[in-house]
């Protein structure tokens, strides 16, 4: 499918996904205080505001010298640097993968309370957005570019905040929230949703969560029945024909991109991670750069070809560390000389009221990029120890 005749589509049933999700997603409570997100108004307003974030944890452990170092493998982040902001000095938080990705949603470098496939204490991102704010949770997605590890990113367990505040998940086989994917896992994954349709939807509807009222039950159930029918048809639209070594990462992006085009949310987290690939290959790490480079690209483009999205909506791209200096003896790449090139890394950041071209060239975080995605939309992430990214502002 072309990319034209894939954005009418998107165009058409962005209409019909506005009229879903308008119905309060999937049928999921709201938060508890009952609110509805709302745009604080503005006296006099004409400075450009971020209403949506779009925000990339390039994961798996990518150097500078891969990415702003060799500009031929990057040509879209390159111009979006040119259109934005450049950290080429973002210092990480090198506690492996798993924790130093974690660390990039919940803005604390010295994590607590992580183990690996484990939830982590500190709240998320996700979760200050929707308390903060009163997101629905149709309002705020993470896509990973797979494994059960990566679900873990959205939402912590801590007291005050936790699942209530979590990000819808998915991952490229479209399968998301954990009480969906149980049922799924039951009952198969309806990749074509063939003639087994209705009935696994039947099931699924019975395995939604159920409140008090039965009115309101029966119209969430419906509606959520809608919604899921629809996402998995929509959201992953053009997943299958993915392949190489960046397919995870490559159906996390697309994802995110459907997602973007037809439900516009306030949120859109995107964990990829198939870099990693440089331990046994360096060759197969550039291509992976690569050709995230290009589909990081498509969603720049869906949203600058979207007169709702364009002027409003932000985008942040950061790795989660880089790589040793030096090569090991497959030619690979690791990560755990303490050396710059896997300590600092290259962010950008995009978006109405930011910088244009400017690059930033005194130390940062990777965690001060969730302080300035939070602040941009509005919300204070209490407990997260980042700061606002220097200059980030025009
Ligand atoms: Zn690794």
């Amino acid at each position: 499918m072309t990319l034209r005749s894939n954005r009418r589509d998107v165009l058409k049933l962005g209409a019909a996904a506005g009229a879903l999700t308008g119905l309060g997603g999937w049928g999921l409570a709201q938060d508890g205080r009952g609110r509805t997100q709302s745009t604080p108004a503005m006296e006099g307003d004409e400075a450009p505001t971020v209403k949506r974030v779009i925000f990339i944890a390039m994961a798996g452990g990518v150097r500078t010298r891969e990415t702003f170092g060799t500009p031929a493998n990057v040509p879209n982040l390159q111009m979006m640097a040119d259109d934005g902001v450049l950290y080429p000095r973002m210092r990480t938080s090198n506690l492996g993968h798993f924790g130093a990705t974690m660390s990039i949603f919940t803005g604390i470098s010295e994590a607590r309370g992580i183990r690996d496939n484990a939830r982590g204490t500190d709240p998320t991102m996700f979760e200050y957005l929707r308390k903060d704010l009163g997101l629905r949770q149709s309002d705020v997605w993470v896509t990973t570019s797979g494994g059960p590890q990566q679900t873990n990113y959205s939402y912590s367990v801590h007291p005050d905040y936790g699942p209530k505040y979590g990000a819808n998940t998915l991952d490229g086989d479209g399968i998301f929230n954990k009480e969906f994917k149980e049922l799924l896992d039951t009952y198969g994954r309806p990749k074509a949703m063939e003639e087994s349709e209705q009935d696994l939807l039947d099931k699924v509807r019975r395995g939604i969560g159920r409140t008090e009222d039965k009115a309101e039950n029966a119209a969430a159930t419906e509606n959520a029945a809608k919604v899921e029918r629809y996402i998995l048809e929509e959201l992953t639209r053009g997943t299958s024909t993915l392949r190489g070594a960046n397919s995870g990462d490559a159906k996390a992006l697309r994802v995110a991109r459907n997602l973007v085009s037809l439900f516009k949310p306030k949120m859109t987290g995107v964990v990829l991670q198939n870099a990693d690939i440089a331990h046994g290959s360096f060759n197969g790490y550039s291509e992976v750069i690569r050709r995230n480079d290009e589909a990081i690209g498509e969603i720049w483009t869906a949203v600058k070809e979207d007169p709702e999205l364009a002027d409003s909506t932000a985008i942040f791209v950061l790795p989660e560390f880089g790589r040793n200096k030096d090569l090991n003896s497959r030619r690979g790449l690791d990560h755990g000389d303490g050396s710059d090139d896997l300590r600092y890394v290259s962010g950008v950041a995009w978006g109405p009221g930011f910088g244009k071209g400017r690059v930033v060239k005194d130390d940062v975080r990777t965690i001060d990029a969730m302080y300035s995605a939070c602040d941009a939309l509005g919300a204070s992430p209490e407990l997260a120890k980042g700061q606002k990214l220097k200059r980030l502002l025009a």
